[in-house]
């Protein structure tokens, strides 16, 4: 019987895996996919998720892979209404690292495989799980073949689809909002450097970050979902509203997407624990996802591994499952601030939204707690 069985090779389950494998348990993830996924979703790893990272010796290397986004700002028909500087969060990260998610889900690959070469499973599906007294049966199914793993908990981090959550009857609250994106990766032809700078224009929103290798991210809201969109769309409203030219021959990633939220009622399920995506799928406007994941890891393994030595901590798990409920319900409003800021405005709303920002960011004090929030410096 193996100690723990984690559900679910993206960033939550790769790293729970980490911590659970450096102190001794043992570990099989098991992932549906045969290759590791090479998409650059997540490109915000913020301080919190970061210093978590350093607990499995990843985190400086990701460190010098990415670029280091120390300030932001706002800017709006060509003027800038506000700036916001990162100084002022606690070392040792006071910066939001922007990095492809595919690196970080490659970094804590290589560290589970250094721990243990067999610890991954894949391509290899759970399709269902069974609780006994003493012990959790996840089925697994390959290529019409069927298995089983038998551990003592199961971490379940199978991501926003969660079929396991489902197996498991665990209740959700989805919401769907009516905002939909357009966002690629692009040769960086500004002079932004490694600034983050939010576009409020009165057709929306356009987004943009810096990636290494002289890359730039673009998310541009649009009126619907652009299913059929071409790099040159993007690249055209991009320059429509923010008069910078972006070449639609350089894109590396094209991804246009909608926006939902989806809670699970429960995280903690006895043997079975819900995290990251699973547990709390939010709004990639905002960009906590991932590093939300990353926390519930870090704060679960302590608790399973004084379960898995035989304590009991049944009272800590469940005030675990709602400081995590609290935390990700935190990072769920945030980034519903962040899609309203985005939303078209006519000219006079727009000049008086622009008016209030420009006046709130004068005060040190709120920028401050504003750089806190944007960064989850608040979570631990
Ligand atoms: C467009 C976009 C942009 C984003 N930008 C950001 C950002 O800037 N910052 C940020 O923090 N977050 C961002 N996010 C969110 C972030 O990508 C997710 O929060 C993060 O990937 C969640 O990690 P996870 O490990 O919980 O789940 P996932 O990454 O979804 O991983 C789940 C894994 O489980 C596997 N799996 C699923 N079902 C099964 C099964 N039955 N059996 C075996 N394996 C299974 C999947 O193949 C997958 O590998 C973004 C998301 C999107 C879509």
């Amino acid at each position: 019987m193996l100690d723990v069985v984690v559900v679910g090779a993206g960033p939550s389950g790769l790293f729970a895996a980490a911590l659970l494998l450096q102190q001794g348990f043992t570990v099989r993830v098991v992932e549906q996919r045969s290759e590791p996924g090479s998409h650059s979703r997540a490109i915000g790893l913020h301080p919190p998720g970061l210093a978590a990272l350093d607990a499995v010796s990843v985190g400086a290397d990701l460190t010098e892979q990415g670029v280091k986004i120390r300030h932001g700002k706002a800017r709006s028909q060509g003027n800038i209404i506000a700036s916001l500087d990162f100084s002022s969060l606690p070392a040792p990260y006071p910066f939001v690292l922007a990095i492809g998610q595919q690196h970080t889900e490659a970094a804590l690959r290589a560290r589970v495989l250094a721990l243990d070469a067999s610890a991954i499973e894949a391509p290899l599906t759970a399709v269902s799980m069974v609780s006994g007294p003493s012990s959790f049966r996840v089925r697994t199914s390959a290529q019409g073949q069927r298995g089983e793993f038998v551990a003592r908990f199961a971490i379940i981090a199978d991501g926003a689809k969660s079929v396991l959550r489902e197996s498991m009857g665990v209740r959700t609250r989805h919401r769907k909002y009516a905002d939909t994106y357009l966002m690629g990766d692009f040769a960086d032809s500004t002079n932004y450097g490694a600034q983050a700078v939010l576009h409020l224009e009165p057709a929306g929103v356009v987004e943009s970050f810096p990636l290494a290798g002289g890359l730039r991210r673009w998310v541009a809201r649009t009126d619907q979902l652009q299913t059929t969109a071409t790099t040159q769309l993007l690249a055209e409203i991009v320059a429509d509203r923010t008069g910078c030219a972006v070449d639609p021959a350089t894109a590396t990633m094209l991804s246009p997407f909608s926006v939902q939220a989806t809670t699970a009622a429960r995280m903690y399920c006895g043997r079975a624990i819900i995290i990251g995506d699973a547990a709390h799928e939010i709004s990639p406007i905002g960009g906590q996802g991932m590093t939300l994941g990353l926390l519930d890891a870090a704060t679960l393994v302590p608790l399973l591994a004084g379960a898995l030595r035989g304590q009991d901590v049944d009272t800590q798990m469940h005030s675990w499952e709602r400081r995590r409920q609290g935390a990700a319900a935190s990072a769920r409003r945030q980034a519903e601030v962040n899609m309203t800021l985005g939303r078209p405005l006519g000219p006079r709303m727009l000049m008086g939204r622009n008016a209030t920002i420009s006046t709130v960011a004068r005060s040190t004090f709120i920028t401050e707690w504003v750089a806190r929030r944007f960064t989850m410096t608040y979570q631990s």
